[in-house]
């Protein structure tokens, strides 16, 4: 049997029909911002692998770190016990993040780093003798697969055959300058059970890459802050240099209460999870009684192979030369959006740093399981290039180190593609 087929005997894909999927493509290789295949066919990784490759696949530096590191420390219980890698990392994110952020509690992937949030903000409440269950959300919000984290995230196809068993959240609109007053209004008639508020700041990924200004969440949260409603800002994706700066908290006037990260947090290279907070979060934890722990812990919190594949990462991360290339993909993207505009078969272009979308026109609407995502998906796929359209919402989020003449590839294929599939 081939890789095909074996794969097909035995593996269960995420977000997958498997009865009427493709075979999925046995990948062997890679290297930079391309993979390769069985067949030796290359493929552009325009999408990042699901938005967590910084600096291309295999990194030699990174590589090179966490093989010593599997040399020297694979793996120690994380209660009671530390290692260098952790505590080095916990020091290096702190520096970047905004100044009120003290305390770094690990855990294994962007979901969990979100129900760590949630426990915090609902136990904090709980710890002060206060009863705060109420959580709110933006309308269409991702916050991951897990339940707390479906909780949070918009009621959708995804979530519905849970519904039932999803605890109560109250979502409003993201803002903008005109619903803002409105929102406020919405917020204050809850204010006594609020205990926090969690969105993706400046763009919603999964709800198709949708955007929205850095003055209106900012005045969002200051609000926020003036009903005693917790922040917990989920930079799952927007950190690490996605948003054309190093955190989409550095557009925000306001500071976050908490933070989540993951995906881009190892550069993509291995599963790892971060939550973050402030130090008046943490000493409501701390007391005589031993009940008002924070009582959770993965078994492979702070792993340290993880930790030392996003201290690499975050070194590579902050070289100049990266820095600058980021500019570069934000610079050619915002050229090529002008270009979008124009064509009849694009409407709402939307871009911020790295991240550029854009809907394709069609009739029925905006919708995940439009079939032109995958009538789209198969046709760049077949022209070497890893896009996954979101329905009819096709973006771009590619690694750090694609070149000018990659960049330029994607742009040419994309515009003949959209000539290409003319309704
Ligand atoms: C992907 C994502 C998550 C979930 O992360 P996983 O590692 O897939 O569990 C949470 N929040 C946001 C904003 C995301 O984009």
């Amino acid at each position: 049997m081939n890789l095909k087929q074996r794969d097909k005997a035995v593996n269960w894909h995420p977000y997958t029909q498997m009865k009427t999927a493709e075979d999925a493509i046995p990948i062997v290789k890679g290297k930079g911002v391309y993979l390769f295949d069985d067949e030796g066919k290359k493929y552009i990784d325009a999408v990042s692998s699901w938005w967590v490759t910084l600096h291309g696949h295999a990194h030699p530096y990174i590589a090179q770190r966490v093989s010593e590191q599997l040399n020297t420390l694979e793996q120690v219980i994380f209660a009671g016990f530390t290692h260098e890698p952790a505590i080095q990392l916990s020091e290096n994110l702190l520096n970047l993040l905004p100044e009120n952020q003290e305390k770094v509690f690990y855990s294994d992937n962007g979901s969990t780093a979100v129900e760590v949030a949630l426990k915090m903000c609902i136990q904090h409440a709980y710890n002060q003798g206060k009863e705060k269950t109420k959580i709110l959300a933006f309308k269409n919000a991702y916050h991951g697969d897990t339940f707390g984290a479906m909780s949070v995230s918009g009621r959708s196809i995804w979530t519905k055959p849970f519904g039932e068993m999803l605890f109560e959240v109250i979502f409003i609109d993201i803002p903008n300058a005109g619903n803002l007053e409105n929102l406020k209004s919405q917020i204050k008639s809850y204010k006594e059970d609020i205990a926090c508020f969690i969105y993706e700041p400046l763009v919603q990924g999964a709800a198709g890459m949708l955007m929205h200004k850095p003055e209106d969440l900012s005045e969002l949260m200051k609000f926020c802050k003036t009903q005693n409603i917790l922040l917990i800002q989920d930079e799952v994706f927007t950190g690490f240099g996605r948003t054309g700066k190093l955190f989409a908290a550095d557009f925000l006037s306001e500071k976050p209460d908490i933070m989540c990260f993951s995906k881009g947090l190892t550069g993509g290279t291995m599963p790892m999870g971060i939550t973050t907070c402030s130090q008046e979060i943490f000493n409501a934890f701390l007391s005589e009684d031993k009940y008002k722990t924070l009582f959770h812990g993965h078994s492979f919190t702070a792993n340290p192979l993880a930790c030392t594949a996003a201290l690499a990462s975050m070194e590579l991360l902050l070289k100049k030369e990266t820095l600058e290339n980021i500019n570069l993909i934000s610079d050619k993207h915002l050229k090529f959006s002008e270009i979008l505009n124009q064509h009849s078969q694009v409407e709402n272009v939307r871009h911020i740093g790295t991240i550029l979308a854009w809907d394709y026109k069609t009739d029925d609407g905006t919708s995940y399981f439009n079939d032109i995502g995958k009538a789209l998906y198969e046709e760049f796929l077949s022209r070497g290039i890893v896009m996954r359209p979101l329905g009819n919402v096709m973006y771009l989020v590619p690694p750090y180190c694609i070149t000018s003449e990659e960049l330029d590839f994607i742009y040419r294929n994309i515009l003949d593609v959209l000539d290409k599939f003319k309704i």
